[in-house]
């Protein structure tokens, strides 16, 4: 039996399983753990020209190594690019997406417009109410989705609380491209959904996407998965994390020596703590771990705490 939480891993496949990575898919694991449920895991490889097979094997390798495993085979994108257009053609069939013909020039000449009065570069939705027949010939149209102009969207978020998006910052956002492929938008929404996750949790980067995310959901009638955006990891000195803070893929830690409990011992704690433990087996991680429990402000990482836990496992 177990719970009905499904929860998801979902790196594109551009380089090595890094920190903040390896930190997402580790919570998502204690959260499937900790409530007896399942995490799936879904390679994003839709964008061809980035994602590698080798970036795919140091991911699972990595994934392997730390001991996170997931059920079932692994999910690719890229292969399901048929059903989301599907939703695509559904969307547009149901009167909530459209066909837009805007060319790159105009695209261009209308942020240009919206940044000199002051407003964000966003679509105008010029070919939201434009007669088809108006269609310029020999032109692939993108496809947009009618978003609401008034009011807000709110993300619900477990770990931010409740974030509102203006919607008129969301605009009429693509979700197929003209050359029929999908964005990411629409196939993490398709996919979520498909897949039956119920709960998301990533790094808070996306929480924008999150919003835009939410109009699909609503437009097709789909539940709307519980949402905990969790806060980036920065260095020490609070700038972006990088490897000059001594922050590696899981490859290049493992080849140095380290035990993958320590790495999960410190990479548990990235973000979230439990009382004053900072020693905590896997047993008590799983025990303990709590999205509520998640920080909102950013972590910081040290590279003499994970030695130091190193030393302790
Ligand atoms: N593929 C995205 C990334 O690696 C994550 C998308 C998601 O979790 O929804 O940043």
């Amino acid at each position: 039996m177990t719970s009905g939480v499904v929860t998801r891993f979902a790196p594109s496949p551009t380089g090595f399983l890094h920190i903040g990575g390896a930190r997402t898919a580790l919570f998502n694991w204690l959260y499937a753990q900790h409530t007896g449920g399942t995490m799936l895991l879904r390679i994003e490889d839709t964008d061809r020209a980035r994602s590698t097979p080798e970036a795919v094997d140091a991911i699972i390798d990595g994934l392997t190594w730390l001991g996170l495993g997931w059920q079932g085979e692994p999910v690719s994108q890229f292969a399901r690019a048929g059903r989301h257009a599907e939703i695509a053609d559904q969307l547009l069939a149901e009167g909530h997406a459209y066909r837009c013909y805007a060319s790159p020039e105009e695209l261009t000449q209308m942020r240009e417009t919206a940044r000199a009065e002051g407003r964000p570069p966003r679509y105008d939705g010029r070919w939201r109410d434009r007669d088809p027949s108006e269609a310029p010939a020999g032109v692939d149209p993108v496809i947009r989705i009618k978003a609401p102009r008034d009011g807000e969207t709110i993300v619900r978020d477990q770990v931010q609380g409740d974030v509102r998006f203006p919607n008129a910052d969301l605009d009429d956002f693509v979700i197929l491209r003209s050359d029929g492929t999908p964005t990411y938008m629409l196939a993490v929404v398709v996919d979520d959904h498909d897949m039956g996750v119920t709960h998301v949790i990533r790094g808070d980067d996306h929480l924008t996407n999150a919003a835009r995310q939410q109009i699909i959901y609503g437009h097709m009638g789909w539940d709307v998965p519980v949402m905990a955006h969790i806060p980036l990891i920065h260095g020490p000195d609070g700038a972006k994390l990088s490897k000059r803070h001594g922050a590696l893929g899981a490859e290049a830690y493992r080849a140095m020596g380290y035990l993958p409990e320590a790495l999960r011992n410190y990479l548990a704690r990235l973000g979230w703590s439990h009382g004053d433990d900072e020693i905590m087996s896997t047993e008590q991680m799983i025990e303990w771990f709590d999205i509520a429990d998640v920080n909102k402000g950013a972590a910081r990482f040290d590279i003499a705490k994970l030695e130091a836990l190193n030393g302790h496992h």
